[in-house]
């Protein structure tokens, strides 16, 4: 069985190149999820002809608005626009059910007096743990990043295969045992040299390369530096619009 991984959304949260927030559509046998869900997510769903309702599973990395901030227009649309009839799980890190509400109410003011007519199943993720998420089993990994955000990286592996995800972080080390053996592996790589904290930058993923033991490698989350060098480097890039079979 071939996983389809489609990338919505592949840009940092400043827009840069254009490019919109993090969102990766996994089509599974059976089964629709997103990895991540950034502000944008509607507009890179639609560019790309994938029906909003049609995700049953969305996967939170961490907080910040470019990977968790499109779930409240989701959720909207799925009420008012879309008239969503089918469950929707959404599973992120711990605090995930009061972040939504908190983040939703601050978008969406008044959306508090509606209630879905469609099941909501929040599940919240602690790091160095595995759960089954329907089909899904999901591994997380403490990620370096701003703390107040919950960052978390994730292998989620289903119908035989696997994709690990770094979310934002620094090279930290757990990066080999979340990649390991992962038929697609996408990390985030923000900047080309520049060293920043909480994020990654192609020096960091380049001396840990060979520790990286995955079939195949996507570099996502580019800066304007790292974007200015991407046609440049050996390595595979993501764009918005990828689609990979894996
Ligand atoms: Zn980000
Ligand atoms: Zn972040």
């Amino acid at each position: 069985m071939s996983l389809k991984v489609t990338f919505a959304g592949t840009g940092d949260a400043f827009a840069s190149g254009g490019r919109l927030n993090t969102c990766f559509i996994v089509d599974a046998p059976g089964l629709r999820f997103a990895i991540d869900f950034g502000a944008t997510s509607l507009s890179a769903l639609n560019k790309i002809g994938i029906a909003h309702n049609s995700i049953d599973v969305i996967l939170l990395t961490h907080f910040h608005a470019d990977h968790c901030a499109g779930v409240p227009s989701l959720m909207m649309d799925a009420m008012l626009g879309a008239k969503r009839e089918t469950p929707l799980t959404v599973a992120g890190p711990v605090e995930t059910q009061a972040r939504m509400k908190e983040i939703g109410q601050a978008l969406y003011p008044g959306s508090q007096a509606m209630t879905p007519k469609f099941d909501v199943t929040m599940i919240e993720m602690e790091t160095l743990r595995e759960y089954r998420i329907g089909d899904l089993k999901v591994t997380t990994y403490p990620a370096i990043h701003t703390v107040q955000a919950n960052p978390t990286s994730m292998r989620v592996e289903v119908a035989g295969k696997v994709i690990a995800y770094t979310g934002d972080s620094a090279w930290n080390e757990h990066i080999p045992d979340l990649a390991r053996g992962a038929d697609l592996f996408i990390s985030e790589c923000y900047f080309f040299s520049k060293a920043v904290p909480f994020h990654m930058n192609y020096p960091d993923l380049k001396a840990h390369w060979d520790e990286l033991e995955a079939k195949r490698v996507i570099l996502t989350h580019m800066g304007p530096e790292m974007l200015a060098h991407a046609d440049g480097i050996e390595e595979e890039c993501a764009w918005d619009g990828l689609v990979v079979d894996i």
